[in-house]
């Protein structure tokens, strides 16, 4: 029986669905072929991914290929209460709502791995972690799944190096026609569309701090640019600095970034980027939001603690005011700004990263029991196929070799 806020929302959330379906020609393709050949039937799949409009097209994607979908959010302030609503009208079985508390959040997960999936689509890791410690008799039940974004695939790396990954997950993030868009321009855009919703403030003319220069990263650099903000990158890698330098930003450590940054937005995967040692040195008014997968990059705990005051601003936005005077403002409690503060990635977005989530359910299941090692690339094939489908769907064309040509590209001689 599913667990969501109220069923009688669905009409405003199955209108979002549908929008975003109109965007999302992949899936629509995808959709036609599962529908009719049914790849997932008697396969129950459990699914954690935030849980807005373009989740939920997947999760009927998924279904429209005989899936029982077991569904929650990776992350309780991004699950949109009349999404889920939407998805429990068409029968699907939903465990999540928005603004759930530790407590409720661990039991939807719970949920989802109590069902007995065969599939585990995760978004962090929480599925996978949640399986292997307090469900280990269920693991049997599984074939493999698929891991969406770059901090759970870390997770995933280290846990098989230690052995302790006992099915197969294919690596979705790392397929190029996912973090190539997802997480530059996908980012890139939401992150600012999080921001300027929520602050409605000018962004010309500001200094914008951006900790981390990976893929995340130099999308909000770049939009900031473009928004004409003065960027500073702060990093620990010193190519990815050079890389920021080049790209014509400035680059320095974050207790300097901190005495003249407007905005900071951390997307590093790391914990701790600004901490005690960046606050008092920060001006009064200044704005910290993270864009990295988790909560701790922006030490709001600390911030908490040594608050002399502190006070809701505006509506997703919390005023920390030091001792010193100074007020520093955070949005959604420094979890993800795009998700928790916007409706995360453009559909057009999500269309590519949900086609690869789709397709690669469907290579594990296709072949299970054939892999070698418990973490699988996502297959070349399925990333052209991908990057083939988007550019026609778009109505780009691209040349194509000559025979000549691919002779003279693969010969060693002149
Ligand atoms: P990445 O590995 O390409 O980049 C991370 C960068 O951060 C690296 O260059 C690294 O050197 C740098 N870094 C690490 N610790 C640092 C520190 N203490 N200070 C400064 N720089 C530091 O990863 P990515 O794909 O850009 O993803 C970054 C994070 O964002 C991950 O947690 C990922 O899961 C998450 N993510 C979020 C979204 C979203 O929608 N908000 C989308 C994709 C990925
Ligand atoms: N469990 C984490 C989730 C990591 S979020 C948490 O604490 O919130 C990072 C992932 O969110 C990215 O890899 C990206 O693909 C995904 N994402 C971004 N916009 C999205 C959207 N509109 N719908 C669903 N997922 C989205």
């Amino acid at each position: 029986m599913s667990e969501i806020r109220n069923e009688l929302l669905w009409e405003s959330g199955k209108r979002k669905i549908d929008w975003v379906r109109n965007n999302m020609p992949l899936l629509r393709y995808i959709e036609a072929d599962f529908s009719e050949n049914k790849p997932f039937a008697g396969k129950k799949i459990a699914l954690s991914i935030h849980l807005e409009a373009k989740t939920a097209y997947l999760c009927k994607v998924l279904a429209a290929g005989g899936a029982e979908m077991y569904i929650t959010g990776s992350n309780p302030l991004s699950t949109q209460d009349d999404v889920a609503a939407a998805l429990v009208h068409d029968g699907l079985e939903v465990f999540a709502w928005h603004g759930a508390t530790p407590e409720e959040y661990h039991r939807h997960t719970k949920m989802v791995i109590e069902a007995g999936p065969n599939v585990i689509i995760d978004d962090g890791g929480d599925l996978v972690n949640l399986i292997h410690t307090e469900y280990p008799e269920k693991l049997k039940d599984v074939i493999g799944g698929c891991e969406e974004t770059t901090t759970g695939i870390i997770r995933l790396i280290a846990m098989n190096h230690a052995k302790e990954l006992k099915f197969p997950m294919v690596l979705v993030n790392n397929a190029k026609c996912k973090y190539l868009f997802d997480n530059r321009y996908g980012t890139g855009q939401s992150v600012w569309d999080g921001i300027n919703r929520t602050t409605n403030l000018i962004v010309a003319g500001k200094n914008v701090v951006v900790a981390g220069y990976g893929w995340c990263g130099k999308g909000v650099a770049m939009r900031a640019k473009g928004l004409g903000a003065n960027v500073i990158v702060t990093e620990i890698d010193p190519v990815k600095a050079i890389e920021a330098v080049m790209d014509g930003f400035k680059v320095m450590k974050m207790v300097d970034a901190a005495k003249i940054g407007d905005f900071f937005v951390t997307v590093t995967g790391c914990r701790d980027v600004i901490d005690i040692n960046s606050f008092y040195n920060m001006k009064d008014g200044a704005i910290l939001c993270n864009a990295g997968h988790f909560d701790v990059e922006v030490d709001v705990k600390t911030l908490r603690e040594i608050a002399v005051e502190v006070k809701e601003a505006k509506n997703n936005i919390m005023g920390y005011k030091l001792r010193n005077g100074n007020t520093l403002y955070v949005i959604a409690e420094g979890r993800l700004v795009n998700l928790a503060a916007g409706d995360g990635h453009p559909a057009e977005i999500m269309d590519m990263s949900f086609a690869i989530q789709a397709l690669s359910a469907l290579y594990i299941v296709e072949n299970e029991g054939k892999f070698d090692d418990n973490v699988v690339y996502v297959p070349e094939s399925v990333d052209a196929k991908v990057a083939e489908l988007k550019l026609k769907f778009w109505g780009f064309e691209i040349d194509k070799l000559t025979e000549e040509q691919d002779k003279y590209l693969n010969s060693w001689s002149v």
